[in-house]
């Protein structure tokens, strides 16, 4: 039988309820989380990450019933809420955007003073511990700093910020961020896409959906920002064949590389390994990353909005 390792929260939970952040594991990156209600520990969210206060956090809860004391879930919002986060059995990453509940506390830096609210069960034992342990809601962006790639294990957040309280819950499962829907009237918005494709949502809801356009100027996203999760040497999509400068992150049978997204094109492991690839890739000494040609399908397209968002 495997062994469970038995963490003692108490001390992540002082530091929380001291209004200081803490690097959190959840099932998608790492983040960097405070009391959502704080406005200085939202402020210092902010501030180590360097991250501009336009951009909104995701708000994390332990279940359904905790988010919907900040915000308002029309049918859509409650049907994927049921369908998706813990304790369903189908639990997976989904960030949903509905208007927020007025006064009920959550720090309006937090939500970059919109009047909606992003919120997200995270689907992991030591989040979810942590934040039934807590009793409050976290504000939690990935830990890296702004613009870098986001971090899927504890040394990635140990690198960038070595002062950090970090509880340390191994690789993340699915290593990349959540799918973000935005739920309001009748409008349902893919803001971001992810491990829940267009098509899962749209298979719950019996609905078709939209996409967001990137663009930095769009108020139902401030956050997706076209530059992001960009490693440090120039990144070049869709490279066939490596120049002899290159690390070469490989995809499938047909783009082999010691650095394989996944050897038998499953796009779901190609996710989880993305980050820690560039992370690789980017400490490494050559000139450029390039990259395999990654289908546009699916899980694909969350893979390909990353890389397009973090390439020169
Ligand atoms: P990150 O924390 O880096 O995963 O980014 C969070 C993403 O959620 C950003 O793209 C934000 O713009 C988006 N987000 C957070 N709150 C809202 C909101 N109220 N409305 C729309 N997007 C949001
Ligand atoms: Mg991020």
């Amino acid at each position: 039988m495997m062994q469970k390792t038995i963490f003692n929260l108490d001390p992540m939970i002082s530091i929380l309820n001291a209004g200081k952040v803490i690097g959190l594991p959840t099932d998608t990156v790492y983040g960097l989380a405070a009391d959502a209600r704080s406005d200085c520990a939202v402020a210092e969210i902010y501030a180590l990450k360097s991250r501009p206060s336009f951009n909104p956090l995701i708000i994390h809860v332990h279940d359904l019933q905790k988010a919907q004391l900040y915000g308002h879930f029309n049918e859509d919002a409650l049907r994927l809420a049921h369908y998706f986060w813990a304790p369903a059995k189908t639990a997976s990453a989904l960030t949903i955007v509905v208007p927020y509940k007025n006064a009920s506390g959550i720090s309006s830096l937090a939500m970059a003073g919109l009047d909606t609210i992003a919120l997200r069960v995270p689907n992991h034992p030591l989040a979810l511990d942590v934040l039934a342990k807590f009793d409050g809601p976290l504000a939690a962006p990935s830990a890296n700093p702004s613009n870098y790639l986001s971090p899927t294990t504890a040394n990635h957040v140990r690198a960038a910020f070595p002062e950090l309280p970090i509880l340390d819950g191994g690789a993340c499962t699915l290593g990349i961020e959540s799918t973000i829907i935005w739920c309001q009237d009748n409008n349902l918005v893919l803001l971001r896409p992810g491990i829940v494709t267009q098509q899962d949502i749209e298979q719950v809801l019996e609905k078709t959906i939209t996409k967001a356009k990137t663009d930095n100027t769009s108020i139902r996203s401030p956050g997706a920002l076209k530059k992001h999760y960009a490693p440090k040497k120039p990144l070049i999509m869709n490279v066939k064949t490596p120049l002899p400068g290159d690390a070469y992150i490989g995809f499938g049978p047909d783009y082999p590389s010691a650095m394989n997204l996944s050897e038998t094109g499953d796009l779901k492991e190609a996710a989880g390994n993305l980050f820690r690839y560039l992370h690789t890739a980017d400490t490494q000494n050559k000139q450029r990353i390039a990259i395999a040609p990654i289908p546009d399908s699916g899980i694909g397209q969350a893979i390909n909005d990353r890389l397009s968002r973090g390439a020169k």
